[in-house]
């Protein structure tokens, strides 16, 4: 009898995997010097339909939680155990940092300069030529969920390059009130991902070492919009794509002075050309140095801690050609992170 081909089953780890099933897969990495063995978990879910493979991971940097509890969220959802595709979920990619609670590997290196990798390189590299080629190579798109650097923060955006239309359009599927076209690094995720012709975004929104909703509410429904934008749930239409705003440029407003920062504008402000950010005082009340921003824009990340030297970064500003429409979807978003649970 003629009918519809059954889907083949999804080989990952080790395991196969049954369409309309999923499973908890555990690759290891490397081990510790205690010569017990690391173990990076992921969970799949691999549809009884065909679909795209996406892969969302996080912590590829140790000390940057938001996307843990983002894709802890996305394995409890009951909406992925009926999807179309597939779904790998790795909350934490760099177990080695993540337990140093640091940024980097042991070794110092930053596993997020080391993509593709290789099986006899440094740690970082073998790390992330495991990563590669037993993750990263079955997926069709990637979101790859960062925060900002340890002491600062990010307004919940994604970067992408956006010269890439693929990569744009999911970018906009995320539905984020902003997107930032970011250089592709070699050596990153993004990089590697999109060499092997993967179609890769990523997301930064928060701040390490912390947990905050504000960057976990947009993440966790910018993967739910992302999965329904490839058309990975049964019961929704495929959502209209938001008009993108695309930043012009942003740069950073770096400290004049030496001393402790008095912060002004919060995160996601709207400035003015000229407006206060913040001052430099010092701790004997001797000066006050003004900190103004130099365009109009959005204060898309800043600094989180108030001690400063000369030439440190302390906000960064983007810059939009309509300003007060990303003012707009920046309201938005903050009634819908009020109105979620
Ligand atoms: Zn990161």
């Amino acid at each position: 009898m003629a009918g519809k081909k059954a889907r083949k089953a999804f080989h990952i780890g080790g395991k196969i995997i049954a369409p309309g099933t999923d499973a908890r897969i555990n690759i290891e990495t490397t081990q510790l010097y205690t010569n017990t063995p690391v173990h990076m978990p992921m969970h799949v879910y691999h549809g009884k339909e065909d679909g795209p493979t996406l892969l969302v991971c996080a912590a590829i940097h140790g000390d940057e939680l938001t996307g843990i509890e983002v894709i802890r969220r996305l394995i409890k959802n009951p909406r992925m155990t009926d999807i179309n595709g597939t779904i790998i979920l790795v909350p934490i990619v760099n177990h080695l940092a993540f337990i140093h609670r640091s940024r980097y590997l042991p070794d110092r290196r930053d596993l997020n300069r080391f993509f593709p990798g290789l099986d006899t390189g440094s740690l970082a590299s073998r790390i992330a030529h495991k990563f590669m080629t037993e993750v990263v190579e079955h997926a069709t798109h990637i979101v790859d969920l960062h925060t900002a650097a340890v002491h600062r923060t990010n307004f919940p955006q994604i970067r992408t390059n956006i010269d890439n239309a693929e990569n744009l359009e999911l970018a906009k599927a995320f539905g984020l009130p902003m997107v930032l076209n970011a250089e592709l690094i070699e050596g990153s995720l993004r990089y590697s991902a999109g060499q092997m012709g993967k179609c890769a975004i990523t997301f930064e929104g928060g701040e390490a070492l912390r947990l905050s909703e504000d960057a976990i509410k947009p993440a966790y429904q910018g993967v739910l919009n992302v999965m329904a934008h490839l058309g990975m749930f049964k019961d929704v239409e495929k959502p209209a794509l938001l008009v993108p705003t695309i930043a012009n440029s942003s740069l950073w407003v770096r400290a004049d002075a030496d001393g402790i920062l008095k912060n002004e504008v919060e995160l996601g402000a709207h400035v003015k050309q000229g407006q206060l950010l913040g001052t430099i005082n010092d701790p004997m009340g001797d000066f006050e140095t003004r900190v103004t921003s130099p365009i109009n824009g959005i204060v898309v990340g800043a600094t989180t801690i108030p001690l400063v030297h000369q030439g440190e970064a302390l906000y960064h500003i983007a810059s939009f050609r309509k300003v007060s429409s990303v003012a707009q979807k920046i309201d938005d978003l903050r009634s819908f992170i009020e109105r979620q649970e």
